[in-house]
């Protein structure tokens, strides 16, 4: 058996009942296939695949947190630290009722790659909460998120771990994460990114991965021959990825028709009334049926339907395995000729595989989102030096990495005889950079 299979085979038997984590090891492994052919006697050897595979450490912990009543609540609290081999750990915490193990190690796994692709100095890390920050009051989300300090802050620092927002994990929860880090600790620096301006954020940190995501759009779409200008985009999702991603493609004069959340979604003919869905979501925290009722021109639908929209683009960016080979058949056939992922794996393996098959242009996530990343390396920076740059300074060095991204990837692909296949260029270009750090580093 190949070595690739064998570490497969092994990675599902260890880790039983993490099909998400199978899934994201599955899709980077079949694309370094290649690569590791070419040198498995060394890798064997050296167990590299396994040690890549295998979280450097896991913390698992209770929190518990007082709610509104009184009564006392307890949440699974969890921090997997991946992979430091070129830099500090570096992922998101997300806050979700589904959060479980697995979920945390496929994010933490795919962060190691995305990381690697931003060029910059920074190892892959994730962790997260099964506690959902929906319908609690502030103070209640403030005694989860100083509960989950309590044990994390240990595990953290400005040159060790520097977790940052996803899903449920927004301003507010970093703002309460990084007051009780400091309580605690003493220290003031940069543990955290996406904090708020007047305490060490940065400029563009809020609008970087959905601005990210459209400027290496732009940049694989140049390079294909297409413009972005006067094409007809569905974003699913309503978060801080979605809503930036649909300004970016709109001041590149893109109309977005779309936006969803876990309840229904909205087709708004006029193009998607950004500063509405910023009142709607970022402000009032509602659902989208206030979006509708506030737009004439916008339809609400319950459940879920973006992808069967009539489209040239199409941007995942709410979760994982939210575009699957019924809707990759569906986008096929509307004529989409472009798939780039704002949301972490929110393509099934197999409706990736159809897209690509079908001449669609596909960008994964551990690419097309790293902007968050990359901008949150940016803040670390800047919390370093003691300097704020401005919005433009950021904005553009965001601009610059994405579109390195993307010639990194186009690449790589290219190199090992699979052009315009950006899964395996970003795959590839992200491992080879870690695995001859490891290696450099010795058996560790
Ligand atoms: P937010 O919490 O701001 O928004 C998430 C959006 O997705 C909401 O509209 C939410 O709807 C929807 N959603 C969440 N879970 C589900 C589900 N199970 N089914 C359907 N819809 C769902 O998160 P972000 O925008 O920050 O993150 C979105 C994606 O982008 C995630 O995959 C995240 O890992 C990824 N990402 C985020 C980065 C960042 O900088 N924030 C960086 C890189 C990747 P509702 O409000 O109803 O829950």
């Amino acid at each position: 058996m190949s070595y690739v299979d064998e570490v497969f085979e092994l990675v599902v038997a260890k880790n039983p009942a993490q099909p998400e984590f199978h899934q994201a090891v599955k899709e980077v492994l079949e694309s370094l296939r290649v690569v590791i052919e070419a040198n498995e006697e060394a890798y064997r050897k050296d167990a590299l695949l396994e040690r890549i595979c295998t979280p450097e450490r896991q913390i698992l912990f209770r929190v518990p947190w007082v709610d509104d009543k009184g009564q006392v609540q307890v949440n699974n609290g969890f921090r997997v630290q991946f992979n430091s081999a070129i830099g500090p750990y570096k992922g998101g915490l997300r806050l979700h009722p589904s959060v479980n193990l697995g979920i945390i190690k496929f994010l933490g796994f795919e962060q190691i790659f995305k990381n690697s692709l931003t060029g910059l100095p920074i190892g892959g890390g994730k962790g997260g909460s099964d506690f959902d920050p929906k319908g609690k009051s502030d103070r209640e989300v403030m005694a989860f998120c100083q509960s989950f300090i309590n044990e994390l802050y240990r595990h953290i620092g400005a040159d060790t771990d520097v977790p940052a927002g996803d899903i449920g994990t927004g301003a507010r929860e970093i703002g309460y994460m990084y007051g009780q880090y400091k309580r605690l600790t003493g220290l003031y620096e940069g543990v955290l990114t996406g904090k708020g301006l007047t305490y060490g954020g940065s400029l563009a940190r809020t609008e970087a991965t959905g601005y990210g995501l459209l400027y290496l759009t732009e940049e694989m779409l140049k390079c294909n021959g297409k413009d972005i200008a006067g094409k007809t985009v569905v974003i699913s999702g309503s978060g801080n990825v979605a809503i930036y991603a649909a300004q970016k493609a709109q001041q590149l004069g893109a109309k977005v028709v779309t936006v969803s959340d876990s309840t229904g979604w909205v087709y708004d003919a006029e193009g998607i009334d950004i500063a509405l869905l910023k009142e709607v979501k970022e402000v009032k925290r509602a659902r989208l049926t206030e979006y509708a009722a506030a737009r004439p021109s916008a339809e609400y639908h319950d459940g879920k339907g973006v992808w069967t929209v009539k489209c040239d683009i199409a941007l995942p960016c709410a979760t994982q395995n939210e575009l699957n080979l019924e809707d990759a058949k569906a986008l096929v056939a509307n004529g989409c000729f472009a798939v780039a992922e704002g949301a972490n794996m929110p393509t099934t393996l197999d409706a990736t595989e159809y897209l690509q098959k079908n001449g669609v242009l596909f960008c994964p996530g551990k690419a097309a989102n790293a902007g968050g990343v990359a901008t949150s390396a940016l803040e670390m920076s800047q919390n370093s030096e003691r300097l704020s740059w401005t919005f433009e300074e950021v904005d553009s060095k965001l601009k610059g990495i994405m579109v390195n991204i993307f010639h990194n990837l186009d690449d790589a692909a290219k190199k090992y005889g699979m052009e315009g296949n950006y899964v395996a260029g970003a795959n590839i270009a992200g491992f080879l950079k870690v695995a001859e750090a490891m290696t450099a580093q010795g058996i560790v």
